[in-house]
């Protein structure tokens, strides 16, 4: 079926860049037409009819025409404004983190609905007050999971063995997860799991978010697995995120209150 020249959408703001004296550059996920970039012309002027409805972190409805190089955004509307997530720095933090992640792991043009669906519930998540850390982790594990790239975290991935609690692991992203004590692995890549961590993620794994909202877990447990997540997102999208530096500082600044 052609696509038409113009069509409305739900679509929420990845990323976005100022171009030339008041236009703006937007890249967009959409579900039906995955990411895409719009161009909303004349948006930074004050007197713009698109100005501030535009945003990140915001679920919106926007109508666009084709364009040769970029869509054109001729109008929006907010669905959801998810407000209660800028008022922490580490949910705003997050949320772009996520949209990042996002971001890299789109081709233009390529139906996302999937993966609209997931950015979509961790924003909801973030707004209702989930702990950043966790809505981070969940996602992390789901992209995986939509990228065909999920941790083997049950057997050896040298020799397939199940793996079993009493031994030692380590966590080598190259190789795609978790290897036994037997096998020797690569020799720079030694990271040591231990069997919380493991646990933890195969919880993320498996558990809804609900079960995984209500979980004790020890600091430590939690770094490590955020370590070990970070590090095997990175391996499989061949590059750590731009905005785990600025997630990492507000993570660390005490707020002054
Ligand atoms: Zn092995």
């Amino acid at each position: 079926m052609p696509v038409p020249r113009r069509y409305t959408t739900e679509a929420i703001v990845l990323s976005r860049f100022d171009l030339g004296e008041a236009d703006r550059v937007l890249t967009l996920i959409t579900p039906g037409g995955g990411k895409l970039k719009a161009i909303a012309k004349g948006v930074r002027r004050t007197t713009s009819r698109l100005g501030g409805s535009l945003e990140p972190f915001a679920e919106l409805t926007v109508s666009l025409a084709r364009g040769r190089t970029f869509e054109v955004v001729t109008q929006v509307s907010v669905g959801h404004a998810w407000l209660n997530l800028r008022d922490s720095l580490e949910s705003a933090a997050t949320a772009w983190y996520l949209a990042e992640l996002a971001d890299r792991s789109l081709e233009e043009r390529h139906a996302a609905e999937p993966l609209y669906a997931l950015l979509r519930r961790a924003y909801e998540l973030l707004d209702a007050g989930m702990a950043p850390g966790r809505v981070a982790r969940w996602y992390e594990v789901h992209l995986l999971d939509e990228l065909g790239m999920r941790p083997e975290v049950d057997r050896c991935v040298e020799c397939d063995r199940m793996l079993e609690a009493e031994e030692r692991f380590r966590w080598v992203p190259p190789l795609g997860g978790v290897i036994c004590q037997r096998c020797p692995g690569p020799p720079h890549e030694r990271t040591g799991l231990t069997l919380e961590g493991l646990k933890l993620l195969k919880a993320y794994q498996r558990l809804d978010i609900e079960a995984l909202a209500e979980l004790r877990l020890a600091a430590t447990v939690e770094r490590e697995v955020e370590t070990a997540l970070r590090d095997f997102v990175g391996q499989a999208l061949e590059r750590q995120a731009r905005s785990l530096a600025f997630l990492d500082e507000v993570r660390h600044t005490p707020v002054a209150r």
